[in-house]
């Protein structure tokens, strides 16, 4: 059986994101969301749950030691960690899986699983990204300049990652994280299961099978 593929998607919040992971999510078959525990509360509109988990900072804590997280990094005032637990159960049963998470989150993934598909996201310029995060005002003015101040230095480690999308337009954007997905799939590394049980039927494994 095929093992799932892990697909990190990074960049500085308002490079957009979530908005190209909830693209993906609903045009790809077989691909799910890795869903983070959180201390933030949630926003008009979350749900416990499927944008997130919400807990309070003593159950993250208690999540940390009992080693349930893949990574863990503290964004803007607030931790956010990635479920070990989750991600293995679904790239076992070969689901793929799409990880929304900060730069030094996809350091420490990228580090310990070195399969990981890694994708940058930027927006065109600074001048457009300070525009997107102040339209969306989901933060008051303070959580805007500390989001810009902290997007210069994340989007500097751009040149880490396998490929770079830059969100000029959704739509192009979306078809550029499609085709990665979709490619990703086609790996060598991905597809060696499924090529030795295709050898077997030709009678055995061929000397150059890997
Ligand atoms: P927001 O609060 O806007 O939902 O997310 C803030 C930042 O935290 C975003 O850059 C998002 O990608 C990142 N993030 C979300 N979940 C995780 C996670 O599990 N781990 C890490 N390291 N970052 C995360």
């Amino acid at each position: 059986m095929k093992r799932g593929s892990l697909i990190i998607v990074s960049g500085p919040s308002g490079a957009g994101k979530s908005a190209l992971v909830g693209r993906a999510l609903a045009a790809i078959q077989n691909l799910e969301f890795s869903v983070s525990y959180t201390t933030r509360p949630p926003r008009r509109n979350e749900r416990d749950g499927v944008e997130y988990f919400f807990v309070d900072r003593r159950e993250f804590e208690a999540r940390i030691a009992a080693g349930d997280l893949l990574e863990w990094a503290e964004v803007h005032g607030n931790c956010y960690g990635t479920s070990r637990r989750f991600v293995d159960g679904r790239l076992e049963r070969g689901t793929d899986v799409i990880l929304d998470i900060d730069v030094q989150g996809a350091d420490i993934i990228r580090r310990e699983r070195p399969e990981a598909v890694g994708v940058f996201v930027m927006p065109p310029s600074f001048e457009v990204l300070r525009e997107r995060l102040t339209r969306r005002s989901l933060d008051d003015a303070d959580v805007i300049r500390m989001r810009l101040e902290r997007a210069c230095g994340e989007i500097s480690r751009y040149h880490e990652y396998d490929y770079l999308i830059v969100n000029d337009g959704l739509e192009a954007a979306i078809r550029d994280l499609e085709a990665i997905i979709l490619s990703t799939r086609c790996r060598m590394s991905a597809m060696t299961g499924p090529a030795r049980s295709i050898m077997q039927t030709f009678g055995g494994t061929h000397a150059e099978d890997p």
